[in-house]
């Protein structure tokens, strides 16, 4: 068997226990949108849509670092470095999916592809 470990803020599973929580020592951002509200999607091939959000969860951020790949007793370097990415970030889920780059549908949508509108 094979011990895991998790980041209790957005359950991302780790294999080693100094990564969860290193995951954990990042801060839950505030979020600038909430359920219900209508925001804007800028779209690949149909231009700015407007879709209205249905929920939202906290994730493992996109500007991704693996961090079970970084010995962090060794780098402890990495610290400092990593205080520049956004380990947690909001994702909002819509009805709808949405075409946002060329290759690849979302659902699920960051909040720095948002902008807020003014209700439908
Ligand atoms: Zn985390």
């Amino acid at each position: 068997m094979k011990l895991h470990y998790q980041c209790e803020i957005c359950g991302t599973i780790y294999e080693r226990e100094d990564s969860a929580k290193f995951c954990e020592s990042f801060p839950t951002p505030t979020p600038k949108f909430q359920v219900g509200e209508v925001v804007a999607i800028q779209l690949r091939y149909d231009g700015v849509v407007q879709d209205r959000i249905l929920s939202m969860k906290l994730v493992y951020g996109h500007n991704y670092i693996n961090l079970d790949h970084v010995d962090l007793e060794r780098y402890p370097n990495f610290k400092g470095i990593a205080e520049n990415y956004r380990i947690h970030e909001w994702a909002y889920q819509f009805a709808n999916y949405h075409q946002i780059t060329k290759d690849r549908a979302y659902d699920s949508i960051f909040e720095s592809s948002l902008e807020k509108v003014e209700a439908i």
